[in-house]
């Protein structure tokens, strides 16, 4: 597996939303929060192992659930040490399945269940077609929305707004529970390629928690970690 170290300048939402203080060279990080435990070599390393690990399992399971989508992912790792730690998942060049990290989300894992937990979380969001059912949940949002508004008498301004706040809410709709399966999936593509998915989701034990915000992207962790639990068993 080739890892390259690029500069990725896309407007995605990530899934990992910890906007905690990152340690640089020259500022530790303050406590509490998460302590980066490993240095700089070590997270590289351990990165590179759970990419080797990880990866061929969910090839593998790209292969056996979807159709006509490309399993050949691309594993790069946004290097800006003053980008937040996260994490993403996006379609690149002929639809080649992309999944992202920031380096200061892999200086922040505590441990390689961790990373592994987050790789094949954002893995499995490609194995899912959440892209391009969350386009669609816009697409029909927006549809609707403006449709209702025009019915109503809106005039043109009237019904322009309503279908952009339709294609918002069609597209929040679906997040959470897209993560939720993101998460089912990824744990199992995790123990299948030997790591602990339940001390993996554990990253989001000490993150900020989205708590339940109307329209927000993401459950609440401990809903999150409530079904990873569940979903191997423990
Ligand atoms: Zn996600």
């Amino acid at each position: 597996m080739r890892i390259l170290a690029l500069i990725l300048s896309l407007t995605l939402a990530g899934c990992v939303t910890t906007p905690v203080v990152v340690a640089t060279p020259t500022a530790p990080r303050p406590a509490p929060g998460p302590v980066v435990t490993r240095s700089p070599t070590q997270a590289a390393q351990s990165f590179v192992q759970v990419v080797e690990d990880v990866m061929p399992v969910a090839r593998a399971a790209c292969n056996a659930r979807t159709q006509g989508v490309r399993c050949d992912y691309l594993v790069v790792v946004d290097d800006r040490m003053n980008q937040p730690p996260n994490a993403f998942q996006t379609l690149g060049r002929n639809n080649q399945p992309v999944v992202g990290f920031t380096l200061p989300l892999i200086l922040s894992a505590r441990n390689d269940d961790e990373l592994a937990f987050i790789l094949a979380h954002e893995a499995a969001h490609h194995i899912e077609g959440h892209i391009a059912r969350g386009r669609a949940s816009a697409r029909s949002g927006a549809l609707v929305a403006g449709a209702l508004v025009a019915a109503s008498g809106g005039d043109a301004i009237a019904v322009r707004e309503a279908q952009d706040f339709g294609a918002f809410y069609g597209a929040r709709r679906y997040a959470q529970g897209f993560e939720l399966e993101a998460d089912s999936l990824g744990a199992v593509l995790a123990e299948q390629a030997g790591y602990d998915a339940v001390r993996g989701i554990m990253f989001f034990q000490n993150a900020p928690d989205p708590g339940t915000r109307f329209l927000g992207t993401h459950p609440p962790n401990a809903q999150r970690i409530a079904n990873v639990r569940r979903v191997v068993g423990r």
